[in-house]
């Protein structure tokens, strides 16, 4: 079966046989088009490991059994994405700093013992990729974040606010779902200058310089924008988590002013790189994963 149309079930997990090479999986509802199959993968046969890994489609209701299946199955470790993020961070048996502050859980290790640790590699996997883009660290930045409701909006506003960054706006279609966001943040991180606004209330963004999308606008062709180009300055460093696009509607906003941006190809694949590090301790070959990420992504 190739990567692209790999693809099982909790059915399948049902009966999974003892002696599958498949020991570890990206669980999600959609999952169908995940990427994370060929990055491990690539990574997996470099290394010469005795382990691929696979995907597995788990409807919310099916998770729980899903999980509880894990370790007979002879799993190493899981990966989750929408919707299960919050869901697994209640499920496993233990969670992990990283998956407190992101409010779930991406990674989760099978221990020999059956017990499920959960982590969340999605707020180191974007320090290290804005790292790579702009050679800036965003603890030492003041940072805007578009779309602060969801889940990649909190994994990265708690990551900044981690790493030192003095001055957080929040900024969210639905004031409402930040309101949490923000008490968090002042309680774990009171040092931190934290602001919020609905989109509309923007009208400058010149005490900010890196600004984060972590909204869904972009991920369709013909989405907008979430920012219009004339609140992006030059100076500004622009990261779009989203990777279903090459040049996303907000990097070109941003080209229209000259501002540097990068879509969320790289965030996807230092997540995976730290899950792998957790899963088996050692540093994978980021290149091979680079590459195969890069042979599947759109264009
Ligand atoms: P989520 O929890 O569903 O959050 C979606 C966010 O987008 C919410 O803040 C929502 O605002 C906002 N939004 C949706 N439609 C909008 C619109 N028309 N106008 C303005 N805001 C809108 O999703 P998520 O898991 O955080 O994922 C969000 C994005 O991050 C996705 O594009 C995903 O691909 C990306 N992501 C990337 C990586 C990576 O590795 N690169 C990892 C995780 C996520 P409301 O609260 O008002 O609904």
């Amino acid at each position: 079966m190739s990567d692209a149309r790999e693809l099982f079930t909790i059915d399948d997990l049902r009966q999974w046989p003892g002696d599958s090479p498949l020991r570890l999986a990206v669980v999600g509802d959609p999952v169908a088009h995940s990427a994370s199959p060929p990055m491990h993968n690539a990574a997996l046969a470099d290394l010469g490991m005795d382990a691929r890994y696979t995907r597995l489609h788990i409807r919310p209701e099916e998770l729980p059994e899903a999980f509880a299946l894990l370790p007979g199955s002879r799993f190493l470790g899981v990966n989750c994405t929408i919707p299960h993020k919050p869901q697994a961070l209640k499920l496993v048996h233990t969670v992990d700093e990283s998956a407190r502050r992101a409010g779930g859980v991406n990674t989760v290790v099978v221990g020999p013992d059956g017990m499920l640790t959960g982590h969340s590699t999605d707020g180191g996997g974007f320090s290290r990729a804005v790292r790579e883009a702009f050679g800036i660290l965003p603890g030492a930045s003041r940072v805007a974040v578009l779309g602060a409701g969801g889940g990649a909006g909190r994994a990265i506003a708690m990551q900044c606010a981690f790493e030192g960054s003095s001055r957080i706006l929040l900024v969210n279609r639905t004031l409402d779902k930040i309101a949490s966001l923000a008490t968090d943040i002042a309680e774990a991180f009171p040092r931190v200058r934290i602001e919020a606004s609905d989109f509309e209330s923007l009208t400058s963004l010149a005490e900010y310089d890196l600004i984060v999308n972590c909204t869904s606008l972009g991920m369709k062709r013909e989405d907008a924008s979430p920012l219009a180009s004339d609140l992006i300055l030059d100076r500004h460093f622009v990261y779009d988590t989203i990777y279903t696009a090459a040049r996303t509607p907000l990097m070109l906003a941003a080209d229209v002013v000259g501002a540097r941006s990068e879509n969320g190809l790289p965030m996807l694949l230092h997540q995976g790189v730290l899950s792998f590090e957790i899963w088996f301790h050692r540093e994978p070959p980021i290149e091979k994963m680079r590459a195969a990420l890069l042979a599947v992504a759109p264009r």
